[in-house]
């Protein structure tokens, strides 16, 4: 291997460790909302944006981030309106951003190979400029996704609850749309616009098999993706010649087919071993210590539930029981 070899090596390596990392943090907030798909849609849109800046001459990455953030609101908007025909909607966004960015690369004089590079990932023609920006979107996504971790899960798993809390849930819903837009574009040169989604999904559904509480699905999601990124890239190029992107997504399916049969036991396991009391949905995962004591004044939001105050706090809420705190 030269030096040359080595180089751009080097910078796909460091591409897919940032984008495995950064992309599962804001999948972990669409699972949680059930909007699973929505990087797709995204990533569909974003083709536009790619085929922009090819007929314009202008890098790629820029004009694909403006479009799929514009993208994203729009699909905000449409999903809050929430019509009837509020998916109709959004498959003709879909289309319209394949079909245009199809058309414009045309018209732009390129071939559809360049485009292809796009729609499946070219990694490995990454350049220093791209390696530098992906690093910086990608670090961006993931202090956001996990430095406001807290209101965003309050937010993606009860709307209702985060606004008695005194969150802004618009605010957050297009802060998390706009994230995924940063997200699609991280992870379009590492796996293509067209398996985005993959990236941001699977590993998430994976680290949900073996894990219970908010923050160790999104610890192990990151923990999955940079795994499947990385470890997809290296086997891409050093045991098959393949290409990294689909590489890096079937490696990431591997994962999850291996930890499916471990999440049904454990499920299982679960049920069998819990009181049918403690069945419910949203009860009853408890943690050991808790080094802070809730109170009127303690300075988390208070949210009356059922028989009990939860507090808004690291996260998720929670209450004191018994000698534990319960958290949700
Ligand atoms: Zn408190
Ligand atoms: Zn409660
Ligand atoms: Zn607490
Ligand atoms: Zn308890």
């Amino acid at each position: 291997m030269d030096i040359l070899t080595l180089d751009f090596m080097v910078r796909a390596m460091i591409a897919a460790v940032f984008t495995g990392l950064a992309a599962p943090v804001v999948g972990t907030y669409l699972v949680q909302r059930r909007l699973a798909l929505m990087g797709d849609g995204i990533g569909h849109v974003a083709v536009t944006g790619v085929a922009l800046g090819l007929l314009t001459g202008t890098s790629p990455t820029w004009t694909a981030i403006g479009v799929a953030i514009l993208g994203a609101i729009v699909i905000e908007v449409i999903r809050e309106q929430g019509h009837a025909n509020g998916d109709v909607a959004l498959a003709l966004l879909f289309y319209g951003g394949i079909a245009g960015g199809v058309l414009i690369t045309g018209v732009a004089g390129q071939s559809a190979a360049r485009l292809q590079e796009y729609l499946f990932g070219s990694i490995t023609t990454i350049s220093v400029t791209d390696v530098w920006v992906t690093m910086a979107l990608a670090a961006l996504v993931i202090l956001i996704g996990v430095g406001l971790s807290p209101q965003l899960f309050a937010v993606a798993q009860d709307q209702e609850f985060a606004q008695v809390a005194g969150l802004n849930i618009r605010f957050y819903n297009v802060l998390v749309a706009v994230l995924a837009a940063v997200s699609v574009t991280v992870a379009m040169r590492t796996v293509g616009l067209l398996l985005v989604s993959a990236l941001m999904i699977v590993p998430v559904a994976t680290a949900q098999q073996l894990t219970r509480s908010f923050r160790a699905t999104l610890l192990a999601s990151m923990l999955l993706g940079v795994t499947a990124s990385f470890g997809g890239l290296m086997f891409a190029a050093l045991v098959a010649d393949v290409p990294p992107g689909p590489t890096i997504v079937l490696l990431a399916l591997a994962c999850f087919l291996l930890t499916w049969p471990m999440g049904v036991l454990l499920r299982r396991r679960r049920r069998q071993g819990l009181p049918f009391a403690e069945l419910d949905p949203l009860a009853h995962d408890e943690i050991d210590e808790h080094p802070h004591e809730h109170g009127e004044n303690c300075g988390h939001p208070a949210v009356p539930h059922g028989d009990h105050v939860d507090y808004l706090h690291d996260g998720h809420r929670h209450a004191p029981h018994g000698i534990h705190y319960d958290e949700h």
